[in-house]
């Protein structure tokens, strides 16, 4: 944890569930939210995010996207904007998750021009960065964060990184606390010499396969504000004992 910093434990939901699915996690993790010493982010599917920002009513649980287009409006079929997401309920928004960067090609340009747009219509941009198995065992794992860092984030960047070793992402198995320690260092070093003040108190969350079991271990160690959860998110009392560790 980063003094003076609240964490946030956000939860990922992908592809996951039916509307009436969503809609009762949703609910569950609300009645669940209180007192706890976390901020509290649920993403669901772009279809989703209307029905469960209703039900949320801007209470303690915020709701947020797993991406948005770069552009405002215009032609692209099958897209989601950032200003239909504001409309929508949406506060915030995750951009270049690995599963987006695998499966869409998205470069850390593209990730960059998302998070501008995400910020020019108000909403909170969620920037994931971290390296595949085979860039860490060839001990390149801090240069490629470094390198995402500085192509995805914008300048004026004023929301929060996630750490998400590709390879931690759904299997079950997470770096040594040792090596999250040291991969947020770096972040941290990065964000204070680019941000100034803004980067020594912006949030940097871990992400990979985080469970009640590791959570708190994870979330006391120095500069890691919070967790970015998949798996252990769409089961609303996982998610909240997560959220319970960060106190
Ligand atoms: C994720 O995809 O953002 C993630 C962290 O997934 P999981 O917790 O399932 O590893």
């Amino acid at each position: 944890m980063t003094p003076g910093v609240r964490p946030l434990i956000a939860g990922n939901w992908k592809m996951h569930g039916s509307m009436a699915e969503a809609e009762a996690l949703a609910g569950a993790v609300r009645d669940g939210a209180a007192g706890l010493p976390a901020d509290l982010l649920v993403c669901p599917a772009f279809l989703h995010v209307a029905a469960v920002a209703r039900l949320l009513g801007g209470g303690a649980v915020a709701v947020g996207a797993q991406d948005c287009h770069a552009a405002a409006k215009g032609a692209h079929t099958g897209d989601v904007s950032a200003p239909m997401l504001r409309d929508a309920g949406a506060t915030h928004v995750i951009l270049g998750h690995s599963e987006r960067r695998a499966d869409h090609g998205e470069t850390d340009a593209v990730v960059r021009a998302k998070a501008e747009a995400a910020a020019a219509a108000g909403l909170v941009p969620i920037v994931c960065v971290g390296e595949t198995e085979a860039e860490r065992l060839a001990g390149q794992a801090e240069a490629v964060v470094e390198r995402q860092l500085a192509g995805s984030l914008p300048e004026g960047f004023a929301g929060v990184v996630a750490y998400e070793p590709v390879w931690a992402i759904g299997t079950g198995r997470t770096p040594t606390e040792a090596d999250i320690g040291a991969i947020h260092a770096v972040i941290r070093a990065r964000l204070a010499a680019r941000f100034g003040a803004a980067g020594q108190g912006m949030r940097i969350l871990y992400g990979g396969s985080m469970k009640p079991g590791n959570a708190a271990a994870i979330l006391a160690l120095p500069n890691v504000d919070g967790g970015l959860v998949g798996g252990a998110s769409l089961v609303a009392a996982d998610f909240l004992a997560i959220a319970k560790a960060a106190g």
